[in-house]
């Protein structure tokens, strides 16, 4: 069954939301205290998964070219606010990875089972749970589940995925007594990030770890049950801004205790680096909140008050300046400047296509300053033997 887009349905316990409820079980009631918001950058992910859905339902002929054509026009038309020529580009990425998958599947099995927004159903193992996989593949003793994220924050690793487990787990569901496999392959790709991520696990490892894991967890989160712990998976959590736990894990890691007065370690300096980071997302979403709290809803913080930002002159309409200046007798070069669109600003006008064959040598990347990350950042280390191949290559 396929599911349209703007209405996938979110269960109490989503997929898309498991990392946070796995780690912090009685999130799941606590954000029921806070209203759902969207973003645009939501709304141009559905779009994206629309416009994929649209070429891979024509790949896969189960609509013809005529019905294509007058969906891809009228797509194009009611999703006027986010459809780009660079939208076309990414979405392509993600479709020619799709079909060289489908491709691989029917290669190896002629009877390879392809499925396009599949509703999956684990509510097995998380009551109520579902989710929409975005393209299943059952083939020759593996089946393949593969997500977009259109996204262009930060990179998604399928590795230990929960939300790509839980739709595997649905996937098995609905599927394991019908077709023989005993391997779950899952992706995530994110074109705009260039990145495509891959994890492979056995259907047996899955379900030993949707029994032993996901099911005790998901009926504490289903009994407002088990402790509030805060981590990572705070970043998407409604209740983030006002969350004590949230709080009290932020002020105890501000607490340094430091062993040696005076001057700090390189290894004190360490930790204080891996705590800062956490500490100001924390600090954004409580100043995001209060300065919200504050303008839209009247709400009086002690010690604080709501004024008038600083802001920069500007005109009021400019041809009108233009018209002026020129009537006092300025010379248009005195008074314009004329400039080239940025890089992606000119990316999005003319396509990633022909942005790539046009002004690939016009192009340069400069070195970019250096940065201190965690280790576990992918990027190699600067003066490293691993960042030298890189320039090299
Ligand atoms: S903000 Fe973090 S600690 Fe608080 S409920 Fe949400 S996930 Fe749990």
């Amino acid at each position: 069954m396929s599911t349209a887009h703007s209405e996938r349905a979110h269960a109490y316990l989503s997929a898309s939301g498991s990392k946070r409820w796995l780690s912090c079980p009685p999130s799941a009631k606590l954000e029921q205290e806070f209203p759902e918001s969207t973003s645009d950058f939501a709304r141009e992910g559905t779009c994206a998964h629309e416009l994929s859905e649209l070429y891979l339902q024509r790949y896969l002929e189960l609509i013809n070219k005529a019905t294509f054509t007058r969906r891809h026009n009228k797509f194009k038309k009611d999703n006027a606010e986010f459809y780009s020529q660079e939208m076309e580009d990414y979405v392509q990425v993600y479709v020619d990875f799709v079909i060289e998958r489908i491709n691989a599947a029917r290669a190896a099995s002629s009877d390879a089972v392809i499925l396009l927004e599949q509703r999956l159903d684990f509510s097995e193992w998380v009551p109520k749970g579902f989710g929409t996989g975005d393209v299943v593949i059952i083939s020759d003793n593996i089946m393949e589940i593969i997500d977009l994220k259109y996204g262009k924050g930060v990179p998604v690793s399928a590795e230990d995925n929960s939300q790509m487990r839980m739709y595997a787990l649905g996937a098995i569901n609905q599927f394991g007594v019908l077709y023989e496999f005993d391997r779950v392959q899952m992706t995530i790709v994110q074109p705009r990030l260039d990145s495509i991520s891959t994890d492979e696990i056995s259907t047996d490892d899955l379900l030993f770890w949707a029994d032993d894991f996901v099911k005790p967890r998901a009926d504490m989160a289903i009994a407002g049950e088990g402790e509030f712990a805060a981590g990572e998976h705070c970043r998407f959590c409604r209740a983030r801004f006002t969350c004590r736990a949230r709080a009290d894990a932020n002020l105890e890691m501000a607490k340094l205790e430091f062993q040696k007065p005076d001057l700090l370690s390189f290894d004190e300096i360490g930790e204080v680096l891996a705590k800062a980071e956490e500490l100001q997302k924390w600090a954004k979403d409580v100043q995001g909140y209060a300065l919200d709290q504050a303008e839209n809803h009247g709400v009086k913080f002690p010690g604080w008050k709501l004024v008038e930002g600083r802001s920069n002159r500007k005109y009021t309409d400019e041809q009108l300046v233009a018209q002026a200046l020129l009537a006092e007798g300025y010379e248009e070069e005195k008074i314009y400047s004329k400039s080239l669109y940025g890089i992606s600003a000119m990316e999005k006008a003319i396509g990633k296509k022909v942005f790539v064959e046009v002004l690939k040598d016009l192009v340069i990347k400069p070195v970019g300053k250096p940065t201190l990350v965690p280790e576990s950042d992918k990027r190699p280390e600067l003066n490293s033997t691993e960042s030298a191949i890189a320039d090299f290559s």
